[in-house]
């Protein structure tokens, strides 16, 4: 019931912004940590290589 344009309203606060080094919009603005490749927690890109590797291992198939 409550999906669709109701729950779109309350997009409007957003919490992440696009992350300057992966481009992904995983930048929290409050905890100033991207979720997907760890921008301002560390200084090493997290998960971007391993995603890749995985990929490539699968053969890259997504569903
Ligand atoms: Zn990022």
């Amino acid at each position: 019931m409550t999906k669709g344009t109701y729950s779109f309203g309350k997009k409007n606060k957003k919490s992440h912004m696009i992350c300057r080094r992966c481009g992904k919009r995983s930048y929290h603005i409050k905890d100033k940590v991207c979720s997907s490749c760890g921008f301002g927690k560390t200084s090493r890109i997290k998960s971007v290589k391993s995603n890749w590797k995985s990929a490539i291992g699968k053969g890259n198939r997504k569903k």
